[in-house]
């Protein structure tokens, strides 16, 4: 697949209105956007470090995959996000290669990427996104 860059690293974060000043307030970063992804059940902060963001998740729905994440493992490092050229056949790729995938076709992730995921049982433990604007 051809990746150019780590679009942006996922944090799982209990409250983004209590991580949100760390970021800002110690490492000097921006906060540039606040959005909820209804159908991920999480509401996101976005920051930019030099052509990567850090997406922080606050989960919605104790049900939802970062409502899960946060009872199982606490706050920490949710995700890594790699901008690809064609999401699809990235995947198609990756499954003919022997990895597991999440999703079979990429879907609409926050702010409007298309996105899929790998499953973190073939990647040594780190679920991985790649995206595509
Ligand atoms: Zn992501």
């Amino acid at each position: 697949m051809k990746i150019s860059h780590i679009e942006h690293i996922g944090i799982a974060v209990e409250s983004l209105e209590k991580a949100i000043p760390y970021y800002e307030g110690v490492l000097g970063l921006k906060c540039y956007s606040v959005e909820e992804v209804a159908d991920q059940k999480v509401k996101t902060a976005f920051f930019m470090v030099g052509q990567t963001k850090i997406e922080l998740l606050e989960s919605t729905d104790p049900e939802g995959p970062i409502g899960k994440f946060l009872e199982k493992k606490g706050e920490g490092v949710h995700h890594v996000a790699f901008a690809t050229e064609g999401v699809q056949s990235a995947l198609n790729e990756a499954a003919e290669k022997g990895v597991r995938l999440i999703d079979q076709a990429p879907r609409k992730g926050a702010e409007g990427l298309n996105i899929a995921f790998l499953h973190p049982k073939s990647t040594m433990g780190v679920l991985t996104e790649l995206c595509e604007k």
